[in-house]
């Protein structure tokens, strides 16, 4: 640390220890990392491990893992019988040979530091309040949802809360006259209020009875719209404009005096709504109230052509071997399945148990064993097929790799290639049931190497739809 540092620098330095816990290495060549002090060991530094005193070791103060490392193995290391300790652990350290050293933000998938992801870390997680879902949404408009917020929890400075704490005396509602003022006068109680919110409703094509409290408001809105349809966005905009116009409408007449006509208000509110889900181009949803609904608000809707989607097995070309693979996860584990086909017979299959619950990981697992399986075959040219897209497209580089798979796809590169040609490409679901079968916790054939005459005869069904080429209609 600088003998001066900035305020600044000096907050970032003390949240240090708090990092250390949420920040791993991917080991390279080790030259950057040290031994004792660098969190590279998956049960965090060596030296708050075990004192290197109570070692009596060699491994000095200033060694980097480079020392410690021959070709990418635990080299030096393992013969000392005073770190017999760490050898239980040691192997799920990641090391990638070849590679530079790299540290590793634990808490995201692809490793890289966000200030989101440090602050759902360390902040102090409450239970949601019910109404979270109402307010806080992709979509809404920030200070709306903020005035909104300011309200239901009874935060905004009305008239009644400045009585209570002796600011005024004067608790008159400045929209209608008559009445109190206070969050439930004001949202909907009050007569001015009222009367927009009445008629926000009707635009919605509902008439009912105006709850007494702003919560019974906010909870009738919760419980009729749900989902994220055009119809349930636009709702949930227009109750926190509403309450935003409101209450910009109630500080302009105590500040200025000059009054604005409720339908001006309405017409303010409406506006927003329009411009609002004009930007957001949710997705439309056809049903009556919906139309109607975008009808009374003159929305324009995309009306989508109802297509039956399908899709089929592809044969593989002459000379190629179809690899399809697939994971799956069940509540005591995990398993994955697979087979390799030429465009007439069944070469190979494949079902076994495997570990961990992360399903991306697990789909590469598959493909990895599909691969070797493949290479054990002695197959020259492989077209592998996952119905994960996310795992075929880390593989073509489309998406950067979990950091927790990163050795996984080192190793499925370095099976690929040994083949003449290959690629890996995504098939939909349905067309890749033969995999999703043997994948499965009950399949009926288990195996590293099954022989394709023990096919279960539910499988050989599919394959024979497969080969056929029929269409599987997609659900
Ligand atoms: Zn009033």
């Amino acid at each position: 640390m600088p003998s001066h540092p900035s305020w600044g620098f000096r907050g970032i330095f003390q949240t240090r220890d708090i990092m250390k816990n949420h920040i791993c290495y991917s080991i390279g060549t080790g030259e950057n990392i040290n031994f004792w002090d660098h969190p590279w060991h998956p049960e965090g530094t060596i030296s708050n491990q075990i004192s290197s005193a109570s070692l009596q070791t060699n491994i000095s103060k200033k060694t980097n893992l480079s020392r410690l490392l021959l070709n990418g193995i635990w080299d030096q290391m393992f013969d000392l019988p005073h770190l017999a300790v760490l050898k239980k652990t040691i192997s799920s350290a990641i090391i990638r040979p070849g590679y530079s050293d790299k540290a590793i933000w634990k808490p995201c998938s692809n490793g890289i530091f966000t200030s989101k992801s440090a602050w759902n870390e360390v902040r102090i997680k409450a239970q949601k309040v019910p109404w979270c879902s109402t307010i806080w949404f992709s979509g809404n408009i920030p200070r709306h949802a903020l005035t909104a917020w300011q309200a239901i929890s009874n935060r905004l400075p009305t008239r009644d809360r400045l009585c209570s704490m002796g600011i005024t005396t004067d608790q008159a509602c400045l929209l209608c006259h008559s009445g109190l003022e206070s969050v439930n006068h004001l949202f909907f109680n009050c007569a001015f209020s009222k009367w927009i919110w009445n008629f926000l409703l009707w635009r919605f094509n509902h008439r009912r009875k105006i709850g007494k409290t702003l919560c019974d408001e906010e909870a009738w809105v919760r419980n009729q719209f749900r989902g994220s349809s055009q119809y349930t966005i636009a709702m949930k905009v227009s109750f926190g404009a509403a309450i935003y116009c409101i209450w910009q409408e109630r500080n302009s007449r105590l500040h200025s005096g000059t009054p604005t006509h409720k339908r001006d208000i309405l017409h303010l509110i409406i506006d927003k709504i329009q411009t609002r889900i004009r930007f957001l181009h949710p997705h439309d949803n056809h049903s009556p109230r919906s139309l109607q609904f975008a009808l009374h608000f003159n929305i324009p809707i995309h009306l989508k052509p109802n297509l039956t989607r399908t899709c089929s097995w592809i044969k593989p070309p002459v000379g190629v071997a179809k690899i399809n693979t697939d994971a799956s996860l069940f509540v005591n584990g995990a398993s994955l399945g697979g087979l390799i086909r030429n465009p007439n017979s069944v070469l190979a299959l494949f079902s076994i148990p495997a570990s961990g619950d992360d399903i991306t990981i697990l789909e590469l697992k598959a493909i990895d064993y599909g691969i070797f399986l493949a290479q054990e075959k002695a197959l020259n040219r492989i077209w592998v097929e996952s119905d994960s897209l996310n795992a075929v497209n880390i593989i073509n580089s489309q998406v950067p790799c979990p950091w927790k798979a990163l050795t996984l796809l080192d190793k499925i590169y370095v099976g690929l290639a040994t083949f003449v040609d290959w690629k890996v490409t995504h098939v939909w679901r349905e067309a890749n049931s033969a995999a999703d079968f043997l994948s499965k916790e009950d399949c009926p054939c288990k195996g590293d190497d099954i022989p394709p005459s023990s096919i279960p005869n539910p499988l050989k069904d599919i394959i024979a739809t497969d080969s056929a080429g029929v269409p599987y209609t997609r659900t």
